[in-house]
């Protein structure tokens, strides 16, 4: 049994161990020992995820015998994050920590020189080239990303650092590198291969077993992933041709457009902070709605945004009747399940046909690996 706890009820994750040794003393008919000693092992294994999608993947990967600890949990936006002395205190004990990293988390940054700290974000992958992906040269400075893996290389932060600051405090605005890589599946693979790979630094050369446990588990996220990839590609091919467009408050859902052939447009990007809404912008972005034919914006939350219901008022343009989670996972579900939701909310309102059943068929699939 996985010992899966958040933070924020640090006191049931309590009880829940307690009830996990006992449990596990009654189903071996141990001694109460027993249990004991397995906590103490687990304890000085302690992998903490830092977001909850990162936690999906880690827990999906690592073997099941391993507990990990979730730092955040979903109803956070992760952009806005501050970590409580409480966090900090897990972070300080873990053996090793997985994050998205400071351009998804900034609240992270001060965590990245800790060589415990593996970083599976934007700066730790290389992005594929797709279309047309000016914004993305950026990558060519993270070409040796093997370098991570040791975490000397952890110093490239400080450039990093410079190269983001614009950003720390810009809640949903992303002036730097785009954080939002999950929503391309072949990205998730690449987090999942530096995640694999960190885990078995945990256990000695000789421990086969675990090694192995770990081999395999990749190779079915892997396959999870490779098959999301070709069902969301076959959803999107429903949608008709002069559809193809996500609008949507932030930018997020660019690597999605991207790795499935639809075009985004964020209208932060044209308005800065919707507090700060000017009267010329607006008619600007009016403007562009209209000469794009946009058949509808989509809510990244429920109910959606003031600027969503503002500018669907403005256009008639009408609003997704389900939002798209674009900042990770959804109440409920996994990192399969948001895609899946997000696929066909996209593809059922732009005027395709989305096999729901398919995409729940690989949502389960990831389900066993992670229950
Ligand atoms: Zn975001």
């Amino acid at each position: 049994m996985r010992i899966f706890k958040s933070f924020s009820k640090a006191e049931q994750g309590k009880a829940l161990i307690a009830r996990t040794i006992i449990n596990t003393s009654i189903l071996t008919g141990a001694f109460f020992l027993t249990g004991i000693n397995q906590f103490v092992q687990a304890k000085s294994k302690s992998i903490v995820a830092v977001e909850p999608l990162t936690c999906d993947l880690v827990t999906a990967i690592a073997p099941p015998s391993s507990p990990i600890q979730c730092l955040f949990d979903r109803k956070q936006d992760v952009h806005d994050i501050k970590i409580k002395p409480r966090q900090a205190q897990r972070l300080k004990k873990a053996t090793q920590v997985f994050t998205l990293g400071q351009e998804m988390s900034p609240a992270m940054k001060k965590w990245l020189n800790n060589p415990i700290t593996v970083v599976v974000g934007v700066s730790a992958i290389e992005i594929d080239n797709h279309d047309n992906h000016d914004a993305h040269d950026n990558h060519d400075a993270h070409d040796n990303h093997d370098a991570h893996d040791n975490h000397d290389a952890h110093d490239n932060h400080d450039a990093h650092d410079a190269e983001h600051s614009t950003e720390k405090h810009e809640h949903h605005f992303h002036a730097g590198l785009d954080p939002h890589i999950w929503h391309d599946p072949q990205n998730i693979i690449k987090m999942s291969r530096i995640i694999s790979k960190n885990i078995k630094k945990n256990y000695s050369f000789l421990d086969t077993k675990t090694r192995n446990i770990v081999n395999e588990r990749y190779q079915s996220v892997e396959s999870i992933l490779k098959d999301l990839d070709q069902w969301a590609k076959k959803q999107v091919s429903t949608i008709p041709n002069k559809n193809r467009w996500i609008v949507s408050k932030h930018k997020a859902m660019r690597y999605y457009g991207e790795a499935f052939g639809l075009r985004t447009l964020s209208l932060l990007d044209f308005l800065g902070h919707s507090s700060s809404l000017r009267p010329k912008a607006i008619s600007f972005i009016i403007g562009e709605l209209r000469k794009n034919n946009i058949e509808i914006i989509f809510a990244e939350q429920k109910p959606p945004s003031k600027l969503i219901k503002n500018l669907s008022k403005q256009t008639s343009i009408p609003i997704s009747s389900k939002p798209i989670y674009v900042d990770g996972l959804m109440p409920k579900g996994s990192t399969i399940s948001v895609a899946v939701h997000n696929t066909c909310t996209i593809v059922n309102s732009l005027g395709g046909l989305c096999n729901k059943e398919e995409g729940q068929q690989i949502e389960d699939r990831w389900h066993l690996l992670i229950k």
